[in-house]
């Protein structure tokens, strides 16, 4: 099991008096149950190790199961994700069983790796009350989603894109929608997503019990939350501040011609590591330069097949790769636990993108370290980027050798070069076996209809075509 998240909740509205006797049960640990799960759900999430609720989840389930529409400020790795898919289920699994085709609940989540997550996390829980679910995301075969809608499922999960050509084809329809969820609302606005979603919240019932999950609230999100929320409670864990004091944050003054080695010494540690880069290409040159000096590293980023990108973030959540070099956009929604170091190679844009990089790690209030690159040119924008994320950290020289190992755990790389050949060995799938009469190897898996094929559409190309 994990440890509690150490972030403060703070119930904003209503406003109830702290008696003395709120207090001391608010400081006792909760199970489950005690907020209205049934003993069913309590049951399997006790087979995961999850016992006592997170504070996002003590602070929205209650809420939630009275049916009020809530507003949870909370960054991947707070535990958004049971806050509120166990009301999601259990709300949708009151009354007989007798039910329409129509799905009763939807939840969206930006990328395609989340909504997989969430998808996973709540099948077992659904199907534990007699309900289904479907995933419903783009670059994946239409014939199951197809056919889940067809025969009838209680819950959708969806990225918007999918979900509005569904909707278009007649195939999705949101008419008996009771429950919506909007997760990490303030990356599928980043991601231009926002007319899709509002799209989709104007196909449901206005009445549907409306629950909104977002690690900040920026006009965008703002205004779906007073267009589409009835007298919203709001919960938060204080994200920003509270997962920005739980890690350690240092600023490394490189020069151009020390950086490589740098990176290269940072990563080379036991532990999971994130790498993040500017562009696609600088993904690729990393990941193969580090591959290059016996590190175990893979780029992951819009430019690769889906299928690909799956594989290398499978590969890297079984701990075969340790090294992940990725961009903004592809890692978004990445839910890895025990990423203990983030390494920002090329600065962030802004402080939005230094917070969103260092939840990362950390997650679940485990220690994590972000260790952020600062070439001479850099230092006034990095100086303008970590005071406005609120982290208090200058730029301090740091050559390869003892101090760098001190502070990472690294030390200089001394393997032998893995080939592109051991690299694709390791995030390819195992060959099917030979069929009579052709048999050949799939490697792509994504894709599905024509135009879902093919490289580079996701990045910040989905963010300007956001139909996956
Ligand atoms: P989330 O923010 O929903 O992605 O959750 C982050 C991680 O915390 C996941 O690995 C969850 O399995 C785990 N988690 C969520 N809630 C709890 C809990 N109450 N107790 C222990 N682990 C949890």
């Amino acid at each position: 099991m994990r440890s509690e998240p150490s972030a403060v909740v703070a119930a904003r509205v209503p406003k109830k008096p702290r008696t003395e006797a709120v207090k001391r049960q608010q400081k006792r640990r909760h199970r489950f149950g005690e907020l209205g799960v049934p003993e069913v759900l309590v049951e399997q999430l006790a087979a995961e190790g999850i016992e006592s609720p997170f504070p996002i989840q003590q602070a929205t389930i209650p809420d939630a199961l009275a049916g009020r529409d809530v507003l949870g400020r909370g960054q991947t790795g707070s535990g958004k994700t049971l806050a509120y898919g166990l009301p999601t289920v259990m709300r949708i699994s009151e009354g007989d069983k007798s039910r329409s085709a129509h799905p009763a609940a939807v939840i969206l989540a930006p990328t395609r790796e989340l909504a997989m997550q969430v998808h996973d996390v709540l099948r077992p829980l659904a199907q534990a009350m007699g309900r289904s679910v479907v995933l419903v995301a783009g670059g994946m075969s239409y014939t199951p989603q197809l056919r889940a809608l067809e025969r009838g499922v209680d819950i959708v999960v969806a990225t918007p894109g999918r979900l509005i050509d569904l909707m278009e084809r007649g195939s999705a329809q949101l008419d008996e929608v009771r429950v919506v969820v909007l997760d990490e609302a303030d990356e599928m606005s980043d991601l231009g997503f926002m007319p899709e979603v509002t799209r989709i919240l104007d196909e449901i019932p206005s009445q549907a019990q409306h629950l909104l999950f977002s690690a900040t609230l920026d006009n965008q999100v703002d205004e779906l939350v007073r267009r589409y929320l009835h007298d919203p409670v709001e919960h938060g864990v204080d994200s920003a501040q509270a997962s920005v004091t739980t890690m350690r944050h240092e600023l490394i003054a490189v020069t151009a011609r020390e950086r490589p080695g740098v990176i290269a010494q940072t990563v080379n540690r036991p532990g999971r590591t994130i790498v993040f880069v500017r562009t696609q290409m600088d993904a690729d040159d990393a990941a193969s330069r580090l591959r290059g000096v016996g590190i175990l590293a893979g780029a992951l980023h819009g430019g690769l097949p889906q299928g690909l990108r799956a594989r290398v973030l499978h590969a890297f959540r079984e701990g075969k790769i340790s090294v992940l070099v990725a961009t903004d956009v592809a890692a978004r929604g990445i839910d890895v636990d025990d990423v203990s170091l983030v390494l920002q190679a090329d600065p962030p844009h802004d402080a939005k993108d230094y917070l969103h990089r260092a939840g990362r790690t950390a997650r679940a209030g485990e220690d994590g370290l972000v260790i952020s690159l600062v070439l001479p040119r850099q230092r006034r924008r990095m100086a303008r980027i970590t005071r406005d994320a609120g982290v208090d950290s200058r730029p301090r020289p740091m050559h390869e050798g003892e101090q760098l190992a001190e502070l990472t755990g690294g030390t200089k790389p001394e393997g032998a070069a893995i080939t592109e050949e051991q690299y694709r060995g390791i995030v390819s799938p195992p060959r099917p076996p030979r069929r009579r009469g052709g048999g050949g190897r799939r490697h792509y898996q994504g894709g599905g209809k024509g135009r879902h094929q093919g490289r580079g559409h996701y990045d910040r190309d989905r963010a300007r075509k956001p139909k996956d």
